[in-house]
């Protein structure tokens, strides 16, 4: 990605540009998608998005693919990633937009983070085989399209196919959550190193969905802080994940910790995600948009 420098910053066209059809989080088969970057890419540009991240868990193997796929279809793209951290003893999803994703440090971080993945899906299958549900190791990695990254995505779609539940989201809540039979406490990476390993990298460091977790208000007000103390500049406030009250939840809190703004439709599947590629709203216009921050590692076709 030599080039990812040589951007001409005056012809630029998403420079300024607020209500951009930007969609800055989705994930691919080298995660817990179901399409491959190449029909992301697709998808993404029939759906009218002009700037485009795939934002694969703790993965950046299909960086490369993305943005060669982006150009194809005529997007300018940003390299991102969704990194698993744990924060108070909860999983909190951090976004890196625009890094170098050939940095040595950033690339080490993210496969450390991946490597209990493989341990805690057979710790997870073992739990369920005890509540009679065998299998599912086995089962799983038939979904998985990276053999370095297991999820409890691809359990889910497996125990959708034997039947043990209608869809995935309600395998999640009797099975994969915490307190349920087949949830295995996991640590992820620190805050800190998340955001270091994306802003040494060159890239901007985002609060993933904050309105998915369950934190008091305390620990909310903690994840901001600390995240800003470690040098995090962004937070995701339109999202899939979001109910339309938080979007204007999280303007605020952009507003009050003087975050920039990113906007993802967190699409994964066709048949799973409810909402598709950039089918969201703008940003609300008292926000300042990640992307304008991030202008000059904005990858033009
Ligand atoms: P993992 O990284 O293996 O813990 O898996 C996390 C992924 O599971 C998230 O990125 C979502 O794609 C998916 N997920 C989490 N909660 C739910 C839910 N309630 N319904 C459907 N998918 C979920
Ligand atoms: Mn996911
Ligand atoms: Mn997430
Ligand atoms: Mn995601």
């Amino acid at each position: 990605m030599a080039d990812l420098y040589t951007i001409n910053r005056n012809t630029n066209p998403c420079s300024a540009m607020h209500a951009l059809n930007a969609d800055l989080h989705c994930h691919s088969t080298v995660s817990d998608g179901t399409l491959s970057p190449e029909d992301l890419a697709a998808r993404a540009s029939a759906n009218g998005v002009q700037l485009w991240a795939l934002t694969d868990h703790d993965e950046v193997g299909g960086q490369h693919r993305a943005r060669a796929a982006a150009h194809v279809h005529g997007m300018s793209y940003l390299t991102g990633s969704e990194i698993s951290v744990t924060f108070a003893n909860q999983t909190v999803h951090i976004v890196g937009l625009g890094f170098d994703a050939d940095n040595a440090a950033l690339v080490q971080g993210l496969s450390d983070t991946r490597n209990g993945r493989e341990r805690r899906a057979r710790d997870m299958a073992a739990d369920l085989e005890r509540v009679g549900i065998t299998g599912t190791f086995e089962g799983a990695l038939k979904y998985v399209g990276n053999p370095d990254l297991i999820s409890r995505t691809h359990f889910a779609r497996y125990m959708v196919e034997i039947g043990v539940c209608a869809d995935p989201h309600e395998v999640f809540k009797k099975y994969l959550t915490e307190g349920k039979p087949g949830f295995v406490e996991h640590r992820w990476a620190k805050l800190a190193d998340a955001v270091k390993w994306i802003t040494e990298a060159g890239g901007i460091a985002v609060i993933a969905h904050p309105g998915r977790y369950n934190f008091t208000p305390n620990e909310e007000f903690a994840l901001f802080t600390e995240f800003k103390n470690h040098g995090g500049q962004g937070v995701e406030v339109v999202t899939g994940s979001h109910t339309v009250p938080e979007y204007q939840k999280y303007a605020d809190m952009a507003q009050e910790f003087d975050l920039l703004a990113s906007r993802g439709s967190d699409f994964h599947s066709p048949g799973e995600s409810h909402t598709d590629l950039g089918a969201l709203p703008d940003l609300p216009g008292r926000v300042k948009p990640v992307w304008e921050a991030l202008e000059h590692r904005i990858l033009m076709p």
